[in-house]
């Protein structure tokens, strides 16, 4: 479908992005492959091998957009792997159907991914609608990869592998694991812009990979991976579960209570977000299972303490979603320990992953929800995360009960 010269007329997305990039000023050839594996080095800090400049134009021919940021290219086209990996092998259980899709950075701050089949408004060409989209914003990326560089930095960095990290933060409590995130040295550097133009969360400066061990480097690019794979697996999850056609479908939820009906989709594409983690990266071999909930744990704890971090002040600005975020990261911690159980995996192995799960979402949920490095900050929507570790311990003790 691609092409691969600019003299081909632009597609809907890169039409988007053109202006987006005219928008703020720049020049849109600075964001063509070339010019971005050319700059590769001073935006990065480190050079590419030749390896991964043929790898990345490779990614580029493929992408939905010739002006997507080289980046996200490799994330976006292991997530679209991952997906159709999960839909093959679920085929059996959840009749899902194959539902191509094309993934976007969406220019902006807004933070919520989500799927649409037009990349433009005011497209009036009667043909019909290609392969929709899910938008991933820029905002979104870019507050995963802060809070993973912070969790790699002053956590990963003190292990050899992902399997003895787990090991021991499922040996310690939430809050020593929360104290490891916030180890740093105490300075605000980053604002954080959310869809609301205010945020109260800070990050520390970026770190300088060249300086990670290559081990910790590897282990930053697994969980990066499996963030995305969530995100991206979760709005396929809409698709294949049919919530924007007539054919409404059963959702593969975990859990008895009645809730909103908007809620319990998007608890639906949860599930369907962790199959896209677990059977798509374990098919690939790219990370075992004990190891990628990370992806799902840490995108939904860092959503959760996002939506609780406005300031009481704020609340005008804000509905309080926090309450439904954390209820979807209570979901996941269920729906971990019922795959587990339901699968037949052992106890021990249920128990290890469900025990590093529990502390470290109510860590990061915490980190998120007082301001990251900013710490001082009291005046927040959410619950503290004394009560949300209780609530997600309360959700694993009821899974690890099934296999008595
Ligand atoms: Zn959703």
């Amino acid at each position: 479908m691609r092409r691969n010269s600019l003299d081909d007329p632009l597609n809907d997305i890169e039409q988007l992005h053109h202006g987006a990039i005219v928008a703020a000023g720049n020049d849109p050839d600075d964001w063509l492959i070339d010019a971005q594996i050319r700059t590769w080095e001073l935006r990065h800090g480190y050079p590419l091998t030749s390896g991964e400049e043929v790898e990345l134009r490779r990614l580029s021919l493929e992408a939905a957009s010739r002006y997507e940021r080289s980046e996200y290219l490799q994330f976006y086209s292991l997530a679209a792997t991952y997906v159709a990996t999960m839909q093959e092998m679920s085929f059996d259980r959840q009749d899902f159907q194959p539902a191509p899709f094309r993934v976007a950075t969406q220019p902006g701050s807004y933070i919520e991914p989500w799927v649409a089949w037009h990349a433009r408004t005011d497209d009036d060409s009667g043909q019909p609608p290609p392969d929709p989209i899910i938008w991933v914003p820029a905002g979104a990326l870019i507050i995963f990869a802060n809070v993973i560089e912070v969790f790699t930095g002053r956590i990963v960095r003190a292990f050899d592998d992902l399997p003895a990290l787990i090991k021991a933060v499922g040996e310690q409590s939430w809050a020593e694991t929360l104290a490891a995130l916030r180890a740093g040295p105490r300075r605000p550097a980053g604002y954080v812009p959310t869809r609301q133009g205010r945020c109260a969360v800070h990050f520390p400066p970026p770190i300088d990979r060249r300086s990670l061990l290559p081990h910790v480097a590897r282990i930053d690019d697994g969980i990066k991976a499996a963030v995305t794979t969530f995100v991206i697996g979760h709005e396929a999850g809409h698709l294949h579960l049919g919530h924007f056609g007539d054919r409404r479908r059963f959702d593969p939820f975990v859990g008895g209570e009645p809730i909103d009906p908007g809620l319990r989709r998007e608890t639906g594409s949860d599930t369907v977000g962790v199959c896209t983690v677990w059977d798509g990266m374990s098919a690939h071999g790219h990370g075992s299972i004990d190891a990628t909930w990370i992806g799902p744990v840490l995108a939904l704890a860092t959503s959760a303490g996002l939506a609780a971090a406005y300031p009481i002040a704020d609340q005008h600005t804000t509905n309080d979603t926090w309450h439904d975020w954390v209820y979807r990261l209570s979901t996941c911690v269920r729906g971990l320990g019922a795959w587990m159980f339901g699968n037949g995996f052992s106890y021990a192995r249920t128990c290890a992953v469900l025990g590093a799960a529990v502390p470290l979402a109510a860590a990061v949920y915490e980190y998120m929800r007082t301001g990251g490095e900013l710490r001082d900050a009291t005046d927040r929507l959410g619950a503290p995360g004394v009560e949300i570790h209780a609530e997600l311990e309360r959700a694993a003790l009821a899974q690890l009960k099934r296999f008595e």
